[in-house]
């Protein structure tokens, strides 16, 4: 038997075996040394290999899923091992086979799964060598929810941006080739990874093998027949769920191609920053955007509303049309209020579908469908009469699949064991050969009924007894005191403290036609059960479609009812390049204020006048809020969801950019002015006119005069970019910076509005146009209650800096426009002196790869030491 452990465990070397052995998964050796651990389950040993004990541990089987996502958990992958006959036939060693592999993107059996959120697996594939990736600058994504089937495949231009549209995805697996020259990325280390074999990712067999799982002659019907790295990629996928998953995925018919064009670009760190799904501090749902406007009822409705908030559109016509949807369900509350009850007695029919193809659903997940689809006509009939052309259009093209619902019914029995080896899963008058089977067994029963009865008039003994037990079957029971009555035909079986067993022939003969018939029901049973799953399995592509327009209507629903519960307003949304928000609120902010009640603000952004705004006030004014309100606001408006506003005119945003100052951005553990900087660079390359900026407070986490600088050319190079200029609305306590819309045309200064008061502030949280003159930093720090010394003592040392400030070249100085500067002053802004070529040649010839660290390190000594020298002398 170990042997046979051993030969299995070479094929599986990095991933945890279980190994089953009757009703147990045993594991051995490390494998049971690591499981122990982490699951907290006793470590013992089996037999010795050599001089040493083989340690085990093991879990009931009927209990593993929550073993296996425990492990899987854990960073572990594990490999389910079956026995693969039956032990009763078999001769010698059972034969026993790896059936499933599972990782955290397979992880959809083990009842861990959040069911608002999907599991996603994804694979990335690019050119395999840097000279390739010079030529061809393109990479393939594709990802799969395994759990329902979504199949999508996309492009990306830029290493950056692949990397950008794969944190919106988050998988909880990312499948990448081996030894390939992809950049490093820490997003991509962050996710745990699947290395695979370069002829996975095989360019000649990618088409064939899609083609094939898809079961189409051409690619073209998806429209990804031009997106060579996206089909590669896609192919990966599929052979990892085939090949080292194991799984059949024969739901998987269908893959949806998109262009990263097609949406709203929004990049990582403006989906944390805007707390589009969780909170940036808490890393919680609570508190986000998404649990703000998620009302829907049913699962689907979650998943699909997540995808519209992390997915917002750029077609006009397509947010028009979800916004009629959301204004028709908000102006027929009566008819919404119908719809929505009978949705939320819908189950995860997407979900349901996934386990029916995979062979893993049971009676009630078949009973669960079927309640399901019953409930469709109502909502169907409802939809059809609607005025909205999105719902109608949903309303025809719902198909309740009756024939489906139909088939259930009139098989599965209404109240089914979990377990499929209990018989009691079809129903009788379903299958003739099934209903004999049902009465010969049932019949049996009755004989040993009544066989109790005419055994005790035969014995005189009232109280004797016939029992079943696992281990003796059928069983006659006479107490102690009645022991001397027994015929002589009875055989002795058990004796116990109180009493004595016996059998009989013809008991014996009996029992065995029951427990025959009842072994041959439940396999008839099973055999049925599979088959009807098989019939509900070729329907799949039908059901997914349902389940999809089923999530729209939810959604759709949802964001109608939020639209009521909160008084949102339906937006206007148009090509223009205004963006007018009246009386704007935050979605989040409005609900959490107690004390005081949210105080509403305008917000006019164009390309021709209004376009960089820069807002001043001291902190805790509000700045931040109406920042991410606004950035909110269009991003909800695109998704096709009604705002926090009495009016908004959006003219569509093609990509949101969002910034927070080093300081604020806690979360993250590396040199947060590094990254900021970087991100800033990002948004300087890639903003549109169509664009909208965000930038709360850049430039903090260095010295203030650094800070100060960078700020302000950050905050003139997005008013120059491209001679367009792009929207931006620009935070900051820099309120020297409101000197810039003096040179800058369509730069505008506004301030949120603080009184002073007995030398205290009151914020009046009211954006009002023009700049401060002050930070207020003083008065806050007062507020948060620093000591009065320490107040007095910051309140003169800020008045001697400030005087030492006018007395230098004076804060209106930096509204100059920036000068040609001599080559001198240039060169001390320069690391290396452009001159010294004899330093520049040495780094120049320094062949880094084929170095190691200790060399590197002397190298730079040397260096240093010629670079002292250079400027001592
Ligand atoms: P800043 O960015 O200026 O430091 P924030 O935007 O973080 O300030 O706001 C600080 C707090 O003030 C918020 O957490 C919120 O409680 C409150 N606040 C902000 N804007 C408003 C408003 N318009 N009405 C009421 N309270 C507000």
């Amino acid at each position: 038997m170990l042997r046979q452990y051993m030969g299995i465990k070479g094929q599986y070397p990095d991933a945890i075996l279980f190994f089953r052995m009757g009703d147990f998964y045993e594991m051995f050796f490390d494998d049971a040394r690591t499981a122990s651990k982490i699951l907290g389950i006793t470590l013992t040993s089996r037999g010795t290999l050599g001089e040493e004990k083989v340690p085990m541990c093991g879990v009931p089987h009927h209990a593993s899923k929550s073993y296996v996502a425990k492990l899987v958990n854990n960073g572990l992958k594990v490999a389910i091992c079956e026995q693969t006959e039956d032990p009763k036939q078999s001769k010698g060693i059972v034969k026993r086979e790896v059936i499933r592999l599972v990782t955290p993107g397979s992880l959809i059996d083990e009842g861990e799964v959040d069911d608002k959120s999907n599991l996603y697996m994804a694979a990335l594939s690019g050119p395999s060598t840097p000279q390739d990736r010079k030529k061809r600058a393109t990479y393939g994504l594709a990802h799969v929810d395994l759990s329902t089937g979504e199949f999508r495949v996309t492009e990306a231009q830029t290493w950056e941006q692949l990397i950008e549209e794969l944190s919106r995805i988050d998988p909880a697996e990312v499948i990448i080739p081996e030894n390939t020259y992809l950049p490093k990325s820490e997003t991509l280390s962050s996710y745990y990874r699947e290395t695979l074999k370069r002829d996975a990712f095989d360019p000649g067999r990618a088409g064939d093998i899609l083609r094939e799982q898809l079961g189409v002659r051409s690619l073209a019907g998806f429209g990804c027949q031009d997106m060579t790295w996206g089909i590669i990629s896609a192919a990966a996928l599929v052979s990892y769920l085939q090949d080292n998953q194991k799984v059949i995925p024969g739901h998987i018919k269908e893959l949806v191609s998109y262009r990263l064009g097609d949406y709203m670009f929004l990049d990582e760190s403006t989906c944390e920053h805007l707390e589009l799904l969780k909170t940036l501090r808490r890393q919680s749902v609570k508190g986000s955007l998404v649990q703000m406007l998620n009302k829907t009822v049913t699962p689907m409705g979650s998943r699909t509303l997540k995808r519209w908030i992390l997915y917002p559109l750029i077609r006009i016509e397509s947010i028009r049309r979800r916004l009629g949807a959301v204004g028709w369900f908000k102006d027929s509350p009566a008819l919404r209020e119908e719809i929505r009850e009978e949705l939320g007695k819908i189950y995860d029919i997407e979900r349901l579908n996934g386990r029916i193809v995979l062979k893993r659903a049971n009676a009630r997940d078949l009973l669960a469908l079927k309640f399901s689809l019953q409930r469709l006509p109502a909502v169907k009939e409802h939809l059809e009469s609607s005025t909205s052309s999105l719902l109608s259009e949903i309303g025809l093209r719902l198909d309740t699949l009756r024939d489906v619902a139909d088939w259930i019914e009139e098989a599965i029995h209404k109240d089914p064991p979990v377990s499929l080896k209990e018989g009691g899963i079809i129903k009788e008058g379903y299958d003739d050969k099934l209903d004999e089977l049902i009465s010969l067994s049932r019949s049996g029963k009755g004989w040993i009924a009544e066989f109790a009865a005419s055994e005790q008039k035969r014995t005189g003994i009232s109280s004797l007894k016939v029992g079943y037990n696992r281990v003796f079957g059928y069983y006659i029971e006479i107490s102690k005191a009645n022991m001397h009555l027994a015929p002589p035909d009875y055989i002795r079986k058990q004796t116990l403290v109180n009493g004595e067993r016996y059998i009989t022939e013809s008991l014996k003969t009996m029992e065995e036609q029951v427990l025959d018939a009842e072994e041959r029901r439940v396999a008839l049973e099973l055999e049925i059960f599979s088959k009807i799953c098989d019939d509900i399995a070729i329907e799949n592509g039908r059901i997914k479609e349902t389940a999809h327009l089923i999530s729209e209507i939810d959604a759709l629903a949802g964001l109608a009812e939020t639209a009521e519960a909160n008084d949102y307003v339906c937006p206007e949304v148009d090509e223009g390049s205004d963006i007018e928000i009246v009386e704007g609120r935050h979605p989040v902010v409005e609900q959490t204020v107690r004390d005081e009640d949210f105080v509403p603000n305008d917000v006019h952004l164009d390309s021709t006048d209004h376009q960089v705004l820069i807002i001043t006030g001291p902190n805790m004014a509000g700045k931040s809020t109406i920042l991410r309100q606004t950035a909110l606001a269009v991003l909800m408006a695109q998704m096709g969801s009604f705002v926090p506003a009495s009016k908004a005119v959006i003219g569509i945003v093609d990509r949101i950019f969002t910034r927070v100052g080093a300081s604020d951005d806690l979360a993250r553990g590396q040199s947060t002015f590094m990254v900021e900087m970087n991100e800033t660079a990002n948004i300087l390359r890639q903003a549109t006119p169509k664009s909208l900026v965000i930038l709360d407070e850049i430039g903090r986490g260095t010295s203030t005069y650094d800070g100060l600088s960078i700020a302000w050319s950050v905050a003139e190079a997005l008013h120059d970019r491209g001679g367009k200029g792009v929207r931006t609305l620009f935070a900051t306590h820099y309120h020297e910076l409101t000197a810039l819309a003096a040179s800058k045309q369509r730069v505008k200064n506004f301030n949120i509005a603080v009184r002073e008061w007995n030398d205290q502030i009151v914020f009046l949280r009211k954006l009002v146009p023009g700049g401060t003159s002050r930070s207020y930093g003083l008065e806050v720090a007062r507020i948060a209650g620093l000591p009065e010394e320490v107040i007095v003592r910051a309140r003169e040392v800020l008045e001697s800096l400030e005087s030492a400030e006018f007395e230098g070249r004076g804060r209106s100085g930096l509204a100059h426009p920036s000068s040609k500067k001599d080559e001198e002053e240039l060169l001390q802004l320069n690391l290396f002196n452009p001159h010294d070529d004899k330093l520049r040649d040495w780094i120049r010839k320094l062949d880094v790869s084929s170095m190691t660290p200790l060399e590197a390190l002397t190298e730079l000594h040397h260096m240093k030491e010629y670079l002292d020298y250079e400027t001592d002398n």
